[in-house]
């Protein structure tokens, strides 16, 4: 498959490369220059890593042969996605992998393909994130040969578990705590990126959810969910909610549509931060400052993934219905999963609510689990007003020390510290 850079559709790349480069010039997006289409019939009765290794096949030829995408699948995906049914519906559970968040899906294929395309140069993973991303890109790329891991996060505005899950690693993982917002870590990662100087020094890499290598990753659970539910409920009928940050794993979904994922649309599910579902009703860009939410994975006011999602739909001229969820509506929604017996996290909550909101008679709904309700216990503990059992996972890096180091949301000192100067 070939890949185009969004802003300038001349620049083109294999996967390997638009996987090195993670941004085009200009900071454009990679995006496939074509969609395959693939018989989802069979491809439904496979078996699981079967289909893995027929939707990656495309997007991966011919870089990776069909062999090496086998061992790439195996080695990442040794967790499931089971679907789940919640009253009518259907909960797509992505939070059993190593750091209870779906980010472990892009991180742990990506750290595979890292690899396996790095050269003898140096390769610097640069990542920020509002939360989960972290967790899952420095647990994956851990002990990495050759490999040098560096997380950059908002202080004080992530969960203490998650915190704690990706900042006492060591080793070959490095993490930053940014005096400012998500959008603030965002902006230091560009600035770095735009630095032909350090990105060639360094090695750097981006292992946000604009790299390609997690995007495709996460086409691949939406496949998961289709396969997980009964086979007269998929089609035009089956509606999907995804809880929305940066709109990656949107995107993820709307590529599965593309290639034949019986699903009939989406809903695109926002916390406060609701620069898309406000352009998607007035044609306005006009992101606001972010604020801070329970869903704070979503706390997302410039989501960097949306130039992908839109040329999708605008290609196919899909709707897609974009909504926001308050923070007593998320509250509520916690509230009423758990009287039918399903305890979810804020952001899964996000998304059913916006899915309840959406869903007219007749049809099915589906809605995306994104994190375990264990890492975000104080939230869903404050609404169930009762305690949740703590995740080993969690209850391991509890007791160990942080090693972040803080840094001011400055372009210059965050140089300096990149290159040890
Ligand atoms: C990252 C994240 C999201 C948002 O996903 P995007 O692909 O950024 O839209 C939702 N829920 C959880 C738990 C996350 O970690």
């Amino acid at each position: 498959m070939e890949y185009f850079n969004l802003k300038r559709p001349d620049e083109r790349a294999s996967f390997c490369e638009a996987a090195r480069r993670g941004l085009g010039s200009g900071q454009g997006l990679f995006h496939p220059a074509s969609i395959p289409s693939v018989d989802p019939a069979s491809l439904l009765l496979a078996p699981r890593f079967e289909r893995y290794r027929i939707v990656l096949e495309p997007f991966l030829a011919p870089d990776f042969p069909a062999g090496a995408i086998d061992e790439m699948v195996s080695a990442a995906f040794t967790f499931e996605a089971p679907v789940v049914k919640v009253g009518d519906a259907y909960a797509l559970e992505l939070f059993r992998g190593p750091t209870l968040a779906f980010k472990d899906f892009g991180a742990r294929f990506m750290a595979q393909c890292m690899a396996r395309l790095r050269g003898d140069g140096p390769m610097t993973i640069l990542t920020a994130t509002s939360g989960d991303t972290g967790a899952a890109v420095a647990h994956a790329f851990l002990d990495a040969p050759g490999i040098r891991v560096v997380v950059l996060y908002p202080k004080g505005r992530i969960s203490r578990a998650q915190e704690q899950l990706f900042c006492t690693l060591g080793g070959n993982v490095e993490t930053v705590a940014v005096r400012g917002s998500f959008d603030d870590c965002q902006a230091l990662v560009k600035s770095a990126f735009d630095d032909m100087e350090l990105k060639s020094d360094l090695g750097l890499n981006s292992a946000n959810s604009i790299n390609i290598c997690r995007l495709v990753a996460q086409v691949l659970y939406f496949w998961d969910l289709c396969a997980g539910i009964p086979e007269e409920l998929r089609g035009a009928g089956l509606v999907v909610s995804v809880p929305s940050g940066n709109f990656g794993d949107l995107t993820a979904g709307l590529i599965a549509k593309a290639m034949g994922a019986p699903i009939g649309r989406f809903v695109a599910a926002t916390n406060a931060n609701d620069t898309v579902p406000r352009y998607v009703k007035t044609g306005r860009w006009e992101p606001r400052p972010t604020v801070s939410t329970a869903s704070n994975a979503m706390d997302v006011s410039r989501p960097n993934n949306w130039p992908r999602a839109e040329r999708l739909l605008s290609e196919r001229g899909w709707k897609l219905d974009a909504r926001s969820v308050g923070e007593e509506e998320t509250v509520a929604a916690m509230r009423s999963l758990d009287s039918m017996g399903y305890t979810g996290e804020p952001h899964c909550a996000v998304a059913y609510e916006a899915l309840r909101r959406s869903l007219l008679p007749g049809e099915t709904g589906a809605f995306l689990c994104t994190a375990h309700p264990g890492k975000f216990a104080e939230s869903v503990e404050a609404a169930l007003g009762r305690r949740l059992p703590v995740p080993a996972a969690i209850a391991e890096s509890l007791g160990k020390m942080n090693l972040s180091i803080d840094l001011e949301p400055d372009a210059v000192s965050f140089r300096k510290y990149l290159l040890g100067t």
